[in-house]
């Protein structure tokens, strides 16, 4: 039998030859990126950051959920995070799915994502900073929204919050 994850461990082999021990778990430019889980994004390299820079939280469609709500309030408090960029971006499959997909993908796991069935990846992203700038761990923290272009690779800020807060 062909193990599927042979790749994985020979390709962890060549990384750790030159792998770079950080000490601490603190994003060392104070940083939090949501975005989505696509595989066409590398948010380190598309925000030219390094690791140990950021803390990254991967959600289908950069949706700001229940959980990236907690995972931020507790970058917040115990990671010393001190701004937030939720980083949307073009051609998201996740966005184009409408609720019925997914609740049929989901086969009957309860799941948060919600089907928009829309096109317009800044709509959605609206909806998300609302939702962050509501939230009260997150009063003093700064956050902007983005939009990632995967054909130019170009990364476009669309709003902006808390340089005054
Ligand atoms: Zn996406």
């Amino acid at each position: 039998m062909t193990d599927v994850f042979t790749d994985l461990a020979a390709g962890n082999e060549r990384y750790a030859r030159t792998h770079r021990r950080l000490s601490s778990a603190v994003p060392a430019r104070g940083l939090a990126v949501v975005t989505c889980m696509d595989a066409r994004i590398d948010p380190l390299r598309v925000l030219h950051l390094r690791v140990g820079d950021a803390v990254v939280l991967r959600v289908a469609g950069a949706q700001v959920d229940e959980m990236v709500l907690r995972d931020l309030s507790l970058a917040a408090s115990v990671l010393h995070v001190d701004r937030v960029l939720v980083m949307a971006h073009t051609d998201c499959a996740a966005n184009k799915v409408t609720a019925e997909e997914v609740l049929a993908a989901s086969e009957g796991v309860a799941i948060q994502l919600t089907g928009r069935g829309e096109r317009n990846p800044e709509e959605a992203l609206n909806r998300d900073l609302d939702r962050l700038l509501r939230a009260p761990a997150l009063r003093r923290v700064p956050i902007a929204g983005a939009v990632y272009d995967v054909v130019t690779g170009r990364v476009r800020i669309t709003r902006r919050h808390g340089d005054e807060r």
